[in-house]
């Protein structure tokens, strides 16, 4: 039996001390940029010109999948299908229908666990409904229902650009982004001026702009003609049947988001943020998905996730909910003559997802001594969830103590952080998900301002470490 202190019986002294005798009780936190070399600050600032490079071409699930199979073949990764013999060495990867993908390079002993980085590849957004294409007073409109958590009057009067897919009835994919060129023309959703706002102010905020009211404006010219009507409408299915060889029913067989149409950018005289749409999640998807291209050798099996579906409680085949990272693992385990079950037991994963800043415009959401702050390193959360840690996974202290003591010996700089005050909402990630397949799992990301908003901003020291704590978990 292990000894338990008490305190009985015992006197407390007290003792006259100095205040560097003092501080050795307490934690040391200091801002990044006091603490990192000018060489190192220079590193991190290289290694966001990447991030900022990869934000302005992936905007979407398809598009990330797409740049990160790109990535992984360019540095000797091979397709992976179920079935398929590895062996020590091999860097596979599986995609799941082109919007999730699962990288690992294989190390040895696989029953010792592997070791996971799970990150998120969509953002809120709006989503074009099933029928979406209609005219109203000569004016033509995409109906959308949004992706996620968003405030909704955020997504008005600001340019949006349009990607996805169209499955034709010849069975041809159109793959459709439009907006993001210099060159392209963008769409936005209207909002009413404020002359004329007064009750709509009235709304409560939620309600300033409604779901319906999301209505994408995309186009005014009349095609001409006689007896036709809809003359807008049939107009503009002229020039996408003209672009794509599309008819209006073939919207039934496609998935169109609206994302803004916003470059990334540098924030603040001293270029030490980024401004962009989606940082949550790509901020902790592109530094996870560049820490597994650099792993060579690992002793422990390395997998990189970048799943689908976060946004939106993680169900459909495409999340963490459903079973394709369960199937992979499994499969491994069986080409590699593995017992699956000793495999998820040893494993350890580091939920890759963004954590909300402080920020002091807004003190009152947050409780300062469990807050994550700007450039203070990489955010560790043992728990998240809502109402008295509901969905939640919250990680064991032994866990938590590998994890931290792992990125203290590594030169992680790392900090805590909870997502606001207790009692006033919270939030998921995919934690919950891995920690069901009897995996230790912890939350690990970047902290975000202005989360889920159509321009996000985070800090480049934090991604930076973001990068440097995927790295020396796996390496
Ligand atoms: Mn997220
Ligand atoms: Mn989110």
């Amino acid at each position: 039996m292990k000894k338990i202190i008490t305190f009985v019986n015992e006197f407390l002294i007290q003792k006259i001390m100095t205040k560097e005798e003092a501080k050795k009780f307490f934690m040391d936190r200091k801002n990044l940029s006091l603490i990192m070399s000018d060489e190192e600050i220079k590193k991190a600032h290289e290694f966001c010109e990447g991030y900022k490079d990869f934000m302005s071409k992936a905007k979407t699930e398809r598009e990330i999948n797409v740049y990160a199979i790109e990535k992984a073949e360019k540095a000797g990764f091979k397709r992976f299908n179920f079935g398929d013999k590895v062996k020590k060495g091999d860097k596979i990867y599986f995609d799941n229908r082109g919007k999730a993908v699962i990288l690992a390079v294989i190390g040895e002993n696989i029953e010792d666990g592997v070791n996971l980085t799970a990150a998120h590849i969509d953002s809120p957004r709006l989503d074009l409904k099933e029928n979406p294409l209609y005219e109203q007073e000569e004016l033509g409109f995409f109906k959308t229902h949004y992706y996620g958590g968003i405030k909704k009057y955020q997504w008005t009067a600001i340019p949006l650009s349009l990607h996805g897919v169209i499955i034709k009835k010849d069975g041809k994919k159109v793959i459709v982004n439009i907006g993001e060129d210099e060159n392209d023309p963008v769409f936005l959703v209207t909002d009413l001026l404020p002359h004329l706002a007064q009750n709509q102010m009235k709304r409560p905020a939620n309600e300033i702009i409604r779901g319906e009211e999301l209505n994408i404006l995309i186009g005014s010219y009349c095609v001409k003609g006689e007896d036709i009507s809809s003359r807008v409408k049939t107009n503009i299915m002229q020039i996408l049947n003209a672009k794509y060889g599309i008819v209006e029913g073939d919207f039934l067989n496609s998935e169109l988001e609206a994302v803004p149409a916003l470059k990334p950018k540098d924030i603040g005289f001293d270029r030490s943020m980024i401004g962009a749409y989606g940082h949550d999640d790509k901020v902790c998807a592109y530094p996870e998905l560049m820490a597994i291209l650099e792993i060579k050798d690992p002793k422990k099996t390395a997998i990189a996730i970048l799943t689908d579906k976060e946004e939106t409680g993680s169900d459909g085949n495409t999340g963490l909910n459903s079973s394709y990272l369960k199937y992979f693992i499994e499969d491994l385990a069986a080409t590699l003559g593995a017992n699956p079950r000793k495999v998820f037991s040893n494993s350890k994963c580091l939920s890759a997802d963004v954590n909300s800043a402080y920020d002091p415009t807004f003190p009152d959401v947050f409780e300062k001594a469990n807050s994550s702050f700007l450039n203070y390193g990489v955010v560790v959360t043992k728990f998240t969830g809502s109402r008295g840690k509901y969905g939640t996974s919250d990680a064991n202290a032994e866990f938590t103590a590998e994890i931290h003591h792992l990125f203290d010996k590594e030169g992680v700089i790392w900090q805590n952080g909870e997502l606001g005050k207790v009692d006033l909402g919270g939030g998921g990630t995919v934690a919950l998900y891995m920690a069901n397949l009897n995996i230790d799992t912890i939350d690990v990301g970047v902290p975000v301002l202005s989360m889920h908003a159509p321009y996000e901003t985070v800090s480049k020291l934090d991604t930076y470490m973001a990068y440097k704590a995927f790295y020396a978990f796996q390496k």
